[in-house]
């Protein structure tokens, strides 16, 4: 059994649960619309937005799931 990165709950596979997958599914969604519409825009800047400004109505769980990815992409340099 393997744990979700964001929440642990436990999961069968991969690395995130049901819920957060979603979220994550609707996160890249978002993006591209936010690509074609700001031009350039790096993954890292779209989820420093996402999680500075608490105004944009993605939802709790894609909130999360944004925090995660900015913190890793924060380590990868
Ligand atoms: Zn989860």
């Amino acid at each position: 059994m393997k744990q979700c990165v964001i929440c642990k709950a436990t999961i069968e596979k991969g690395t995130l649960c049901e819920a957060h997958a979603i979220a994550k599914t609707h996160l890249e969604e978002k993006y591209q619309e936010w690509k074609r519409a700001f031009g350039k825009l790096t993954k890292k800047e779209y989820y420093q937005k996402l999680v500075d400004d608490s105004n944009i109505p993605i939802g709790d769980w894609a909130r999360e799931v944004a925090e995660y990815f900015l913190k890793e992409e924060n380590k990868k340099r």
